[in-house]
């Protein structure tokens, strides 16, 4: 009889973990145990962890990376502080704020950065005064005098707004559930506007984007006002002060592989054997990288295609530093907006006004081409570009960074951004509690922007935790 409860007691476990489940560690013991397990310490499981152990409650953080942070990344190696990731802060960004002020961190501008003032346009460089007549400006006559760099938000801006940010998945929205290319299509823009939009759009292109995410982003921007600054020294200093804030409850290296969920608990194993149980489970890691992770145990089918199928915004940069100085009254113009592989160039001014940085800023189908060359072989390609567009930096410049958030493991891309039909079907659950697990991050926060979001939802996952608990 005994037996028999044993053999049964078996086959119910194996059933509830299913094909390939992890067998729950019993033995499982001190360090192994707590009350909740937080996965990933970038901004939101930070903020979780750190408000979970100010409730007095017993917390794991796992972050597979060898440092904290995430998809914040402050660049020191050149003396200067330069952000790889999050960089603005909001004017309303509250709890943003509020932390960094209760950490002693201060806020500072965010340094001397431009508006893109001069274009290349298949091939051609061009100045902003000579684009409305120039000959490789295609746009149809009324968009002649937009700016390469200006014509998407202007045309965004001539769309429909939100009452609240808030009702963009609400059914009254449905109808801009649709690719924003085929929303501009609607508006008659022409296809050259439209050329000219993908080339360096916030997204993976136009095709990809719903309109009414597109739409959603603006009223956020808008509500967000202007002013944005930066943690003096770099934002990294936020990340690494919660961090050491943390450092009973924080272990690095640790790469989720496995979670699976009973009615009473949740183990968790890494990559390396080591194996955890706690009693709920606060997920911060990106869908992207969540993928790759098996989750067993029940979770809705809705959840389960929230995360197969989210998409992630792929962003890559090359660093250069100015190693011989050029005077930046020298170059024809310090900013520059691309169509082509060299992005976005961002220049930084020293004190005395000299050239010291840049950056190359490549979004969407760019930055997805590069990211299928080797590291050397995209740095090299941009590094071309950037020579060639900018002659006076022949030999002034050495790398010093290339950051391709594509093709990091534990990002798999730089944002979340919802594909067409995708605002309906998938944003109702990025948030949703399934079980025992718990979702943060900036995916699962929309009343917020970036960073903001990451921190908001940390705090409502471990209030969600600590209700429960
Ligand atoms: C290039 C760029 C520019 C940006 N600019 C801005 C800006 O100007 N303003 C703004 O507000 N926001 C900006 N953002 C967005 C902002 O940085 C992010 O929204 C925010 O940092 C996300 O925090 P998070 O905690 O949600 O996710 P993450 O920072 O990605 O944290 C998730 C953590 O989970 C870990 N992880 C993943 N998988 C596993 C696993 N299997 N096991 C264990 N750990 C795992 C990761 O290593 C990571 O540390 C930018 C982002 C990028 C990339």
């Amino acid at each position: 009889m005994q037996r028999r409860q044993i053999i049964k007691g078996f086959a119910t476990s194996s059933l509830l973990l299913g094909a390939g489940g992890i067998s729950m560690p019993l033995w499982a013991s001190g360090n192994s145990r707590a009350d909740v397990i937080v996965i990933g310490a970038g901004l939101a499981g930070l903020t979780s962890a750190r408000y979970l152990k100010a409730q007095g409650l017993k917390v794991l953080l796992l972050e597979a990376r060898e440092r904290v942070g995430g998809r914040i990344l402050t660049l020191n190696s050149t003396g200067m502080d330069v952000e790889a990731g999050g960089l603005q802060i909001g004017q309303g960004y509250g709890l943003m704020r509020t932390y960094a002020q209760q950490l002693g961190l201060p806020l500072v501008s965010l340094g001397r950065y431009a508006e893109q003032n001069a274009f290349v346009i298949n091939g051609q460089r061009i100045s902003a005064e000579e684009w409305p007549t120039h000959p490789q400006n295609l746009l149809a006559t009324s968009e002649k005098n937009t700016l390469p760099s200006r014509l998407y938000y202007q045309m965004l801006s001539k769309g429909p707004e939100y009452a609240l940010p808030w009702d963009w998945t609400s059914e009254k929205y449905a109808p801009l559930d649709i690719s924003l290319d085929a929303y501009f299509s609607q508006q008659n823009i022409s296809t050259q506007a439209l050329r000219l939009m993908d080339a360096n759009i916030n997204a993976l292109s136009l095709k990809d984007l719903s309109a009414a995410d597109a739409f959603y982003r603006l009223s956020l921007a808008r509500i967000g006002g202007r002013g944005a600054q930066k943690i003096e020294g770099g934002n990294s200093r936020f990340t690494q002060a919660l961090g050491d804030e943390l450092t009973g409850e924080l272990h690095t290296e640790k790469v989720v592989t496995h979670i699976n969920q009973s009615h009473d608990k949740v183990a968790v194993r890494c990559e390396d054997g080591s194996q955890y149980i706690a009693k709920r489970c606060i997920v911060t890691s990106p869908f992207s990288a969540l993928k790759e992770v098996s989750i067993q145990g029940d979770i809705s089918p809705q959840k389960r295609q929230a995360i197969d199928k989210a998409l992630y915004t792929p962003v890559t940069q090359v660093h250069f530093a100015v190693k011989k100085q050029v005077d930046a009254s020298m170059l024809e113009a310090t900013n520059l907006w691309t169509d082509n592989a060299l992005g976005r160039v961002f220049s930084q001014l020293n004190d005395a006004g000299q050239l010291c940085y840049l950056t190359s800023w490549i979004n969407g189908q760019q930055a997805k081409a590069l990211d299928m060359l080797s590291p050397s072989e995209a740095v090299n390609t941009v590094k071309r570009a950037l020579e060639k567009y900018y002659p006076d930096l022949k030999g002034k410049t050495d790398v010093v960074h290339h950051q391709s958030w594509a093709n990091e493991r534990f990002s798999k891309g730089a944002y979340i951004q919802f594909a067409p039909g995708q605002v309906q079907t998938l944003v109702p659950h990025m948030a949703s509690i399934e079980g025992r697990l718990h979702f943060a991050g900036e995916h699962t926060e929309f009343m917020y922007s970036g960073m903001e979001s990451a921190i908001v939802s940390g705090v409502r996952a471990a209030q969600e935790v600590a209700e429960r608990l």
